[in-house]
């Protein structure tokens, strides 16, 4: 097969693809709202993994997750232990000033816990009901019915959550002997992703029978397999137009987890698909459960779909690379300007969108720097040490010495002032 040369009429296009549209749904704490779906930006969401019946740890751990940029945050609400606290937690948080809304994540017991705990169905701002967890025949329908009716009651959102762990094995059971009547049966697989969506779908439809409106219904089917993800939700989206939560169930710890997340979501938000995502990473012990947030937002922002710290490219650096000095300052830069966020949101608007270079050798260096809104090329082994600074595309001054570090960064808090700072 030869290379084609023909000329192209129009440039190649690039993604990201337009967005899916779908229902709108606003998730609210008071005035705060939080809209997904429509034309809204993707939601990123975070769950604790502190106790609930803990009403201090969970609202620290939930401020936390908000600080770090979680846009909505669920707990899980599991006994009436927790279900009393919820109201507390929701008290504790306002009064720190932390407005994110909140998600119950129900299961087996939902229905009780919401009738049960009136001031806990008031005090969360969404319910994630899951159910393919509510019992069997008449029992689910019922269980699923009131959870409905709680949900009607106090104007609320909810997700409804499928998962491949706790499919319903009624609906499953009846697809399978429908699939051996097939003149070319399914593989079982093939049967359970038709399985999610089916069961997806039907529970939304009865909720809107049950007198939800679309406007109020989010909807999600977790796998733990990245291709069975995509297959999963392009099924779904291409079946209905209710919002949808992405995420790829226990993906894992570490670098696994954060592949396997983004190489699933990835796909499908270059599609047009997902609403809000939630990047599931299993904590190293002792780790921080915020970097699910930072994990998510890194992978929007890559992927240009949104902006919310400013970006530092970097070179992977190699043989030419003199020292640890490059990577030491990559890493201060990046850290500096994800610290410096919280305070910079409000006083220099757009300033997430600025990209950093901190380049390695002269080879790749000043052409990226330049590129960069503000990049530093760094001396590689055998070059003049000196260190070129690129401001918006122009060398503006070299850097030598011991202090390169302290003045680079000074240098970046200037220019984010004269750039992003509101002339009044
Ligand atoms: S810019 Fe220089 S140090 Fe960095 S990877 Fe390229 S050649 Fe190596």
């Amino acid at each position: 097969m030869k290379a084609n040369f023909e000329v192209r009429d129009t440039p190649y296009p690039i993604g990201p693809l337009k967005r899916r549209h779908t229902h709108q749904v606003d998730v609210r704490w008071q005035e705060h709202v939080v809209s997904v779906g429509a034309s809204h930006p993707v939601v990123v969401q975070s769950m604790t993994n502190t106790d609930t019946a803990d009403p201090i740890a969970t609202a620290i751990q939930v401020k936390e997750l908000a600080q770090a940029g979680s846009e909505m945050v669920r707990i899980t609400v599991n006994s009436p232990e927790a279900a009393k606290e919820v109201p507390r937690i929701r008290e504790q948080l306002d009064r720190m000033g932390v407005y994110v809304p909140l998600v119950g994540d129900f299961h087996f017991n939902g229905h009780k816990l919401l009738t049960d705990y009136p001031d806990c169905a008031q005090a969360l701002s969404k319910y994630r009901i899951n159910p393919g967890n509510m019992g069997g025949g008449k029992r689910r329908d019922d269980n699923f019915a009131k959870m409905i009716e709680v949900a009607i009651k106090n104007d609320k959102p909810v997700r409804i959550g499928v998962n491949w762990g706790s499919l319903d094995q009624d609906l499953m059971a009846k697809m399978m002997d429908e699939n051996n009547q097939r003149v070319t049966p399914w593989e079982a697989q093939a049967v359970m992703r038709e399985a999610l969506v089916v069961s997806a779908i039907t529970n939304a439809m009865r909720a809107e029978e049950l007198g939800l409106s679309a406007n109020k219904i989010i909807l999600s089917c977790k796998v733990s397999h990245v291709q069975d993800l995509i297959s999963v939700y392009r099924n779904l989206a291409s079946r209905c137009y209710y919002a949808l939560h992405l995420g790829l169930t226990e993906a894992g710890m570490g670098s696994k987890g954060i592949v396997a997340s983004t190489a699933a979501l990835g796909v499908l938000m270059q599609e047009g698909i997902g609403d809000t995502i939630r990047i599931s990473l299993t904590p190293e012990p002792g780790g921080n459960r915020a970097n699910e947030v930072i994990v998510a937002q890194e992978m929007l922002q890559s992927m240009g779909l949104r902006a919310f710290t400013p970006m530092v490219v970097a070179c992977p650096g190699c043989g030419r690379t003199s020292s640890t000095f490059f990577q030491e300052l990559a890493d201060k830069i990046q850290h500096y300007l994800r610290d410096s966020m919280p305070e910079w949101k409000d006083r220099y608007p757009g300033v997430e969108t600025m990209n950093v270079a901190v380049m390695g050798c002269v080879v790749n260096g000043p052409g990226e720097s330049k590129h960069a809104d503000i990049g530093i090329s760094l001396p590689g082994t055998g070059e003049v040490p000196s260190a070129p600074v690129f401001i918006d595309g122009e060398r503006q001054m070299t850097l030598k010495g011991e202090t390169i570090a302290e003045e680079f960064q000074k240098i970046v808090e200037q220019y984010v002032d004269r750039r992003y700072g509101q002339k009044l």
